[in-house]
């Protein structure tokens, strides 16, 4: 019997995410074997930027040398125990930080394993809160929504979602939400310029909550930009804003940091940009600087305290995971925290974030490129057929598709949303690795739309 190379195997065994298998199955697929700082590096020894941070995961790059040894070190203790009915020390220390590091109106950490997970917790927490609260008002059983939204793809998140490819053949499966037509773009549904857009879109937003506060539970929105739509960004002022209503009406504002968090828009976190302090706030993927699977739902001592009483009272919340709390995973996201200090991230971002912008007007001037947009380090690039009307390229073309798999032949992996080409490097990148990889990507738009 002839021996299968890993590539047959992988197309004999696995079903990957987000992936049609019947293309893959024809494909010449990449099987990462290490990484080297900001470098992927395949079984065949080729090199790779990492483009989009694994899927915007990684923070400080691969093998970084203070992240591999926390975990080496707590694995000289423990792997993992029960967060159910224990604690441990990794743990405790981590929430004590996050505590430090998010908006002060945050007090308490849930642990989970995703971004999914986080998001689904702090829907149920926000469901509940309204139920068994002091003064209860049953009746808060809604969520108020953006369309183009995307907190992830468990049940409860994809309700929560509003983006028709992902989330159409699921609806008879989902719970109802109150859905807001999302300013969170150029060519908006309001069809106006961004400021007047957004006023509209507070506008319809006030509304709706004038007339259907007493059934609505929380408002789910992702600050600053939506990633998964494909890096669409918010009109300046619009998370405070939104923030200002809910107060008003009394809705909880949950905001979904998975993707913004640890730094990606240029802060720690995007609710800085606007001073907002959330009632509910879901962080995931750059928590362990891209290590280890590990979510957190962060609340105020307001929604705590609701779920706080007498045992036989039953206002526990009866949620959990198997993971919850996991050691490794957590040692590994204090040694990505201590890294942010020890090596001031943060302060350095604001040159590398304007570099970024440099080279984008480059790419912005490309006869196929309809629009660039930039929130910090996240980027995306909307590739179009025809320029001036903005006509977007037939769906079966696979157009940004084929720009990621020239930017694999020119040394860089990166990931596309539709015809939306998305950049989003390590933080780590330096200003020369940040103009390689840009460069690398407007040579690829030129060959595939030239
Ligand atoms: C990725 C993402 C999620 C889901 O996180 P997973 O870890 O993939 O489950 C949720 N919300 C936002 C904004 C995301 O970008």
């Amino acid at each position: 019997m002839d021996k299968l190379t890993l590539a047959e195997k992988d197309k004999k065994y696995i079903w990957h995410p987000f992936t049609q298998m019947k293309d893959w199955e024809q494909e010449d697929i990449v099987i990462i074997e290490r990484g080297k700082g900001i470098k992927l590096i395949d079984v065949d020894g080729r090199e790779y930027y990492d483009g989009v941070s694994s899927l915007w995961v990684n923070i400080h790059g691969h093998r970084k040398e203070e992240i591999d040894r926390a975990i080496i070190s707590q694995l000289g203790r423990i792997a993992h125990s029960t967060f159910l009915g224990l604690s441990n020390v990794p743990a405790i220390e981590l929430a004590e930080k996050l505590v430090a590091i998010t908006p002060a109106s945050l007090t308490r950490v849930f642990y989970s394993d995703s971004g999914s997970e986080a998001v689904e917790i702090a829907l149920k927490m926000a469901y509940q809160y309204w139920q068994q609260k002091e003064n209860p008002c049953p009746g808060k059983t809604k969520f108020l929504t953006l369309t183009n939204a995307y907190h992830g793809d468990t049940i409860g998140a994809v309700s929560v979602g509003g983006i028709d490819l992902f989330h159409a053949t699921y609806r008879p499966l989902l719970f109802e939400t109150r859905k807001v037509p999302s300013p969170y773009c150029y060519r908006c549904p309001y069809e106006r310029d961004k400021e007047s857009c957004s006023r509209e879109c507070l506008q319809y937003i006030e509304r709706v909550l004038q007339e259907e506060h007493e059934s609505i539970a929380a408002f789910v929105v992702e600050p600053l930009i939506q990633g998964a739509a494909g890096m669409l960004t918010s009109p300046p002022g619009f998370l405070k804003a939104v923030r200002d209503l809910c107060t008003r009406y009394g809705v909880l504002l949950i905001v979904d940091e998975v993707a913004t968090g640890f730094g990606r828009t240029g802060k720690m976190f995007a609710c800085e940009h606007e001073g907002v302090q959330p009632d509910l706030m879901a962080v995931a993927k750059g928590i362990t600087g891209g290590y280890l699977p590990l979510a957190a739902t962060l609340t105020t001592e307001e929604v705590y305290r609701a779920f706080y009483g007498e045992y036989e009272e039953k206002k526990t919340f009866f949620h959990g995971h198997s993971y919850t709390g996991n050691q490794l995973a957590c040692a590994a996201a204090l040694a990505n925290l201590r890294l942010f200090e020890e090596e001031k991230l943060l302060e350095g971002l604001g040159e590398k974030i304007k570099v970024v912008e440099e080279e984008l007007t480059g790419i912005a001037e490309l006869p196929h490129v309809g629009e660039v947009r930039q929130c910090g380090m996240m980027v995306g690039i909307e590739l179009v057929q025809d320029k001036a009307e903005k006509t977007p390229y037939p769906w079966k073309d696979k157009t940004g598709y084929r720009v990621c798999l020239e930017a694999r032949r020119r040394g860089m992996i990166i990931r596309p949303l539709g015809d939306v080409i998305v950049f989003m490097p390590p933080l780590a990148s330096s200003c020369d690795d940040l103009r390689v990889m840009l460069n690398i990507i407007k040579a690829s738009i030129e060959t595939v739309t030239g």
